[in-house]
């Protein structure tokens, strides 16, 4: 079989950075209790390697950073790379928690950018995706005056009169977003725009577009993985057939022939060993072999 790999993919800056922040944390901390405020990146792999260090996940599906921070009552607790919201870090505060911010530098610039065009009475137009962490934590600072926007449909929707600013979450579709602001920039033509899709979501999906003519293109990461989900929507309209697996456990070996082609990505949050895996899998795989067993190797 013959796999091409889309290059780059895998950990970002921000995720080897907020792994090294809560690995580092517990090593200068061993005895005290430290607690993550969501996923610190969005793998369930990656938390399950921290919940062995003893490094608790506090992820509630439907529940907000907010709430989440209810169950908290002493020790440390770190700030996923997504960020939080300026309530959010105050009431940590106010509990008397020692906080480990591990928010991305990217994520962090477009808050900044944010809080910026507000202070300057501008409303805020953030393209992101509904209840996701990032969006949260920037939405959250102002919510009269920050409007999220999900869809075109959202923006047909908005009547806007003062000065707008307009941005977005780091781990957009580069092809998605162009067309909200295509319809922005239509509807609002004096807004002020600052598209800060990060540069480890652009060149993924950039790298992952260029994979022409495969049978299967495989996806690995977490389904909760914004950037992950987006590379999907990335690739060209000539692969055949898209996988979105988790690990190599997840291959279904009546997809699989020698003589396929086959390309393979990974999420910014997904552990370089599960993705390597996948390819060793499929570079060695001769017809009737069956699967391994995931590698534990996470962290
Ligand atoms: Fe930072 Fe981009 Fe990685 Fe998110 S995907 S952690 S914004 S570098």
């Amino acid at each position: 079989m013959k796999v091409m790999k889309a290059i780059p993919c895998g950990y970002c800056k921000g995720v080897l950075r907020a792994i090294h922040i809560a690995t580092e944390t517990r090593k200068n901390y061993p005895d005290a209790p430290i607690h993550i405020l969501g996923m610190l990146v969005h793998n369930k792999y990656v938390s399950l390697a921290l919940d062995s260090l003893n490094i608790i996940s506090h992820n509630e599906k439907n529940r907000t950073r907010m709430e989440l921070l209810d169950e908290i009552d002493e020790g440390i607790v770190i700030f996923s790379a997504h960020g939080v919201s300026n309530e959010v870090y105050a009431k940590a505060r106010e509990k008397g928690l020692e906080i480990i911010d591990a928010t991305c530098v990217d994520v962090l610039k477009t808050k900044q950018l944010v809080a910026q065009y507000l202070k300057e009475g501008y409303e805020v137009l953030y393209i992101g995706v509904k209840n996701h962490p990032e969006a949260e934590g920037i939405i959250n600072d102002d919510r009269i005056r920050i409007h999220l926007i999900t869809s075109v449909e959202d923006v047909k929707n908005t009547d806007i009169s003062s000065k707008i600013f307009v941005t977005n979450q780091t781990t957009m579709s580069i092809r998605e977003i162009a067309d909200i602001l295509e319809t922005i920039q239509i509807k609002y033509p004096h807004a002020c725009i600052s598209e800060e899709i990060c540069q480890a979501t652009r060149s993924r999906q950039e790298a992952v577009a260029c994979l022409k003519d495969l049978d299967l293109l495989y996806i690995v990461g977490d389904p909760s993985s914004n950037n992950t989900r987006n590379l999907a929507k990335c690739a060209d309209p000539s692969v055949k057939k898209i996988c979105r697996i988790e690990t190599v456990e997840d291959i279904d070996l009546s997809d699989l022939s020698e003589e396929k082609l086959v390309g393979v990505t990974a999420g910014a949050s997904t552990p370089t060993s599960l993705y390597q895996q996948v390819i060793s899998f499929l570079e060695n795989y001769h017809d009737g072999d069956s699967l391994p067993s995931v590698t534990d190797q996470i962290l």
